[in-house]
């Protein structure tokens, strides 16, 4: 692989600290951008942790929610992650609205940039970057109908049978909690196509049904990302449809099997499949990632 990334950036301020010549760390070839939830972090539920208890790896907690261990890595993963972290090179990218990302805990340092709200926000040393959001903002209502009108729809009494309750992520996006023995295939395809007429995208996962205006993605954050770093090859890493494009317009992509893209057979140029599944996969993910970025594989 040739050496596209080499820590030097346009963007100075971006890439300052960790990337110091002075601190001997191996060079990064590649930027590591990686969805979170069922991808590095794991709740308990799901560790798919399915060999006898003493041969469990050791877990590290990654997240507290009220006051409680909520979601975990493995030990082994948490400290090649920290390798790529500490190299500039680790951009986390995920679903989460800032509020539910600013619970993560890892080891190593805070990332320069990381990528929230299903792309609808990059933060920029933990800080919501304005020109980011102002304009895709501007963008989305130009070109998706407002959040009102799907909100009004998806809460119509028709809905009800599926719907167990709405909510919105930082008025950008909903998602709803759904009953889905109750929700037909054909209510999600008419569901689709009338929200796919208003520049709408929806999507499963799991109990969550999402309802996201078609210019926040993933991919797009994730592009502009990478242009404010000098264009570094991209190495990514997700388990979930919200990942589809994200993953595919990589330079390499990684990942696991288990979750939506597992179910739904996605195979792309360049894709890594982990062997393993649960929080298991999640340290396979990172140890690709690393041979990926710092060319040792
Ligand atoms: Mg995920």
């Amino acid at each position: 692989m040739s050496l596209l990334y080499s820590g030097a950036s346009p963007d100075s301020a971006g890439l300052a600290g960790p990337l110091s010549p002075s601190t001997e760390l191996p060079v990064a070839r590649a930027l590591f951008c990686s969805d979170l939830d069922r991808t590095l972090i794991y709740s308990a539920a799901a560790l798919m942790l399915d060999g006898a208890d003493h041969d469990a790896p050791s877990l590290q907690v990654a997240e507290i929610l009220e006051g409680r261990p909520q979601s975990y890595l493995t030990n082994a993963a948490s400290g090649l992650l920290t390798q790529i972290a500490e190299a500039g090179a680790f951009v986390p990218v995920t679903t989460r609205t800032v509020a539910q990302y600013r619970r993560i805990r890892f080891h190593g340092p805070r990332p320069k940039y990381a990528v929230t709200t299903n792309g609808a926000q990059i933060l920029v040393d933990g800080v919501p970057d304005q020109e980011w959001s102002d304009s895709l903002g501007h963008r989305v209502a130009n070109e998706s109908a407002p959040l009102e009108e799907i909100s009004a729809y998806v809460l119509l009494p028709i809905h009800s049978e599926w719907m167990l309750r709405l909510r919105d992520a930082e008025g950008l996006f909903l998602y709803a909690m759904v009953e889905r023995e109750n929700l037909p295939a054909e209510t999600l395809t008419y569901l689709t196509a009338w929200c796919a007429s208003r520049n709408w995208t929806v999507s499963l996962q799991g109990r969550k049904l999402y309802f996201i205006p078609s210019l926040i993605g993933k991919e797009f954050a994730v592009a502009e990302v990478a242009r404010r770093m000098g264009g570094p090859r991209v190495v990514a890493a997700g388990d979930s449809l919200l990942d589809k494009n994200f993953l595919g317009t990589a330079f390499a992509a990684i990942r696991p099997s288990h979750g939506e893209l597992e179910e739904s057979g996605f195979e792309a140029k360049g894709l890594t499949v982990t062997k393993k599944r649960g929080v298991l996969a999640g340290e396979e993910i990172v140890r690709a990632a690393h041979g990926m970025v710092f060319g040792d594989s």
